[in-house]
């Protein structure tokens, strides 16, 4: 009986600094949101520490290879010291991409978790899982799907929302104009 009281204390402390470190990664995100950007951000932690965070920089640097998780596997390499990056888990506010994914697994990390999933792209589960079935790379990370992922989709969606009211108003002063010409 104490085993399994014990386990279940283990899995909420698992669930409670899992929302914790997403909440800094949305923070992060947020940051992507007021410059701009897609709103995604990223930390990776070990031993409950983070050692690297990142937000979506794609316009900033006019890099399409800016996404959340790279810059932060950089930093999180430059900090241990080591592309290895055993013990470590990932944090990103949405399910990465192809590129992501397999730079993630290059670097190893144990485990990576995301907020909001992506069905179409995501290389995580959504379209493709590319972080547990791999056999050429020849690392896993385990995956843990949907952590704070209501504010997570609710953070991309109101940017996207932003984005298509910003292009409707613009296409409707182009229209007016031509009328009044
Ligand atoms: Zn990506």
């Amino acid at each position: 009986m104490n085993d399994v009281s014990d386990d279940s204390a283990d899995l909420m402390m698992d669930f409670e600094s899992d929302n914790y470190f997403m909440q800094m990664a949305l923070r992060e995100a947020r940051k992507a949101y007021d410059a701009k950007e897609v709103p995604v951000g990223a930390v990776i932690v070990r031993d409950g520490s983070v050692i690297a965070r990142a937000w979506n920089q794609v316009e900033t640097l006019k890099d399409a290879t800016a996404h959340a998780e790279m810059l932060s596997l950089t930093s999180a390499q430059n900090a241990v010291g080591d592309w290895r990056l055993d013990g470590c888990t990932l944090y990103v506010t949405k399910e990465p991409c192809p590129m992501c994914a397999g730079a993630i697994v290059h670097c190893r990390p144990d485990r990576v978790v995301f907020g909001c999933p992506d069905e179409k792209g995501g290389a995580a589960g959504g379209w493709i899982n590319l972080l547990e079935s791999n056999p050429p790379l020849n690392h896993r990370c385990d995956i843990v799907a949907g952590v704070m992922q209501e504010e997570c989709v609710a953070l991309l969606q109101s940017f996207f929302r932003e984005a298509r009211d910003k292009k409707k108003a613009e296409r409707d002063l182009i229209k007016k104009r031509s009328e009044e010409a």
